[in-house]
Parts: structure tokens; sequence; C-alpha cells
């Protein structure tokens, strides 16, 4: 053995607590063994407060080492020298790169405008600073902020781009809670791998669980029923068990009243949300932001609904 070689098998073992972050929303909570700087294995930390999130973590993050080592891993800037698609590149400095970068973006702001120029974040909780930092980077220069969920496959992309939120609304955790759980537009069981345990525990406490994909997908497999709907026909089909549970008044009306939008009026000649403003003696409350709108629901009478501290009056 080189004495070299003898050296490096000296250097002191150590655990360096990190979390998978650039694979999917999970962010895993890892422990990387490090051996003279280099990572030489992957392994579940284990460590959260709450047991039942122990142990999180897949082949993925597990082997996410074989990225960092890998042949193909960039390691600088390259600027394209070929077509797109030749992949033809040359290596380039950082100071060049970054002029670069800066003089396309003043190109296409010029010629397009700043909102032409659309950024990509992963979700924020995984990494807040350098994501953050794009964050700022679009907001000071009034480029287009696409949020992180909308790349994501792990979980319904529709919500998000419908709603514009993702999954405030509802924990993972929260699933074994559930009665009656049905699954649109996601495949737990392969891509929200850290969760996909819940959905098992709910099943065990007695939850049926309906899985709505085109699909036999792993999630349909661990469903009591499987709806195999045709492509793109998720909204269709929600839209009409909505109409059958309001038809036959099947909600539970102080439920809905208090804790969701469903009192909430929607204008037929647009289909957006009824605005205060838009109803004569209604106005939005005085202590709403300016950058929100007071919607309207109608319970006997039209009343405002404040969708910042989400009260009605
Ligand atoms: S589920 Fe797998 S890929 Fe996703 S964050 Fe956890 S370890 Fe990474």
């Amino acid at each position: 053995m080189a004495q070299a070689d003898q050296a490096s098998d000296q250097g002191e073992l150590t655990y360096v607590r990190t979390t998978c972050a650039p694979n999917c929303t999970g962010g895993c909570g890892m422990k990387a063994c490090v051996h003279n700087g280099e990572i030489k294995s992957i392994i579940q930390a284990a460590d959260y407060e709450d047991a039942e999130h122990n142990p999180r973590g897949c082949l993925k993050g597990l082997s996410f080492s074989n990225l960092i080592y890998g042949p193909d891993r960039m390691k600088g800037p390259l600027i394209r020298t070929g077509a797109p698609g030749s992949d033809e590149f040359r290596e380039a400095g950082w100071d060049e790169a970054l002029d670069y970068t800066g003089s396309e973006l003043r190109r296409i702001i010029d010629t397009y405008g700043a909102d032409s120029v659309a950024v990509v974040v992963q979700v924020a909780g995984t990494g807040h600073v350098h994501k953050g930092s794009v964050v700022r980077l679009a907001t000071l220069n009034g480029f287009s902020l696409l949020g992180g969920y909308e790349m994501n496959g792990d979980l319904p992309m529709s919500a998000p781009i419908t709603f514009g939120v993702q999954s405030e609304e509802l924990e993972s955790f929260c699933w074994p809670d559930a009665k009656y759980i049905m699954v649109f537009g996601s495949n737990i069981m392969s891509t929200r791998i850290p969760d996909a345990h819940f959905l098992v525990e709910a099943r065990e406490n007695g939850a049926k669980v309906l899985c709505f994909d085109p699909n036999y997908s792993g999630t349909a497999a661990k469903s009591d029923e499987w709806y195999s709907i045709k492509p793109s026909s998720d909204a269709a089909v929600a839209l009409g068990l909505i109409k059958v549970i309001l038809d036959e008044e099947l909600y539970d009306g102080d439920f809905v009243r208090s804790y969701t939008d469903l009192p909430i009026l929607i204008r037929s000649d647009n289909g957006k949300r009824l605005l205060a403003n838009d109803v004569e003696g209604l106005s939005a409350p005085e202590d709403m932001p300016a950058y929100r709108e007071a919607y309207v629901a109608y319970n006997g009478s039209f009343i405002t609904v404040n969708p910042e501290a989400w009260t009605f009056r």
C-alpha cells in the first residue's frame, strides 16, 4: 500500500448531520459518514423528535454520494458552444459565467420584459439560504416566481395551480386520523416515500382508501378501491362528486361554513370569486392588508369574508 494511502486510512471518521434536499420534497434527515473529507456512506438520521417520522429516507437519498462523486457531476460553469441538444460546452470561469448570465438576462428583460424570466425554486424548507436568495433575486427584479411544488411530482401538482397552495392545509402526519381518503393525482407509495407509511397506518386504523389513477399504481395496489379514470379527467370526476354532494346536501353545513371556502360565492359571468367591493353595502375590513381581496359568502344574507384572518361578518 502506498504511503499516502496508509496515511489517509488513519484519518478520522465523522458523521455529519445533513438533509436529502435535491431528490424530492421529503427533506429526509441523513447522516453522512465522512472520512478525509469524502463521503463514504449515508444513513438515515432517525433523530426526529416525533417518533412517527423515524426513520425517514429512501434509496435515492442513501445513494446520493454516487451523484456527488459521479463522472457527470458539474464542478464549475460551462458555456454552450454548439446548438441546443448538441451537448457541446466549454469550461468557463465564474467571472465570465456571471457576466454572461447577467448580460443575457438584461437582453431578455429588455426584449420581453422582466416577467418573461421564470425562476424555479425547490421547496424553500429544504434550504432556506440558497433557495431564499433565489426568491430574493426574483422579487427584486420582477421575475416570475414559480413555487417549488409545481415542479415536484411527489405531491399533487394540480393543487398549487388551482388553489395557490399545496399541502399547507393538511399534514401527512394527520392521515391516520382520517376515515375516508381519496387519492387524486399522486402516487404516494412511489413518490411520497417517507410519508407513505401514514397512508398504510390510516388503513390499519380502519380508513377506506380510494385511488383515482389511470394506472394501477403502487398506491392503487394499496387502496381499497381503484378507479381507473381517463388521463386528465381528475377534475371532471371530482366536480361530478361535488355536484352529487351539493345536490343531495350530503355535506356538514356547520363544518364547511367554519373550516372551508365552500360558502364563498363564485361569479357566474367570469368564474372568479365574488369580491366584497362588487356588492353594494359590503367592503373590505379595514385591518385587511392591501394585497388581499375580501370575498363574499352567503349565509342568509351576503357577508364579507376576510381571507387573511378567515373571519366572516
Ligand atoms: S424520500 Fe428519498 S429522495 Fe425523498 S428526501 Fe427522502 S431520502 Fe431523499
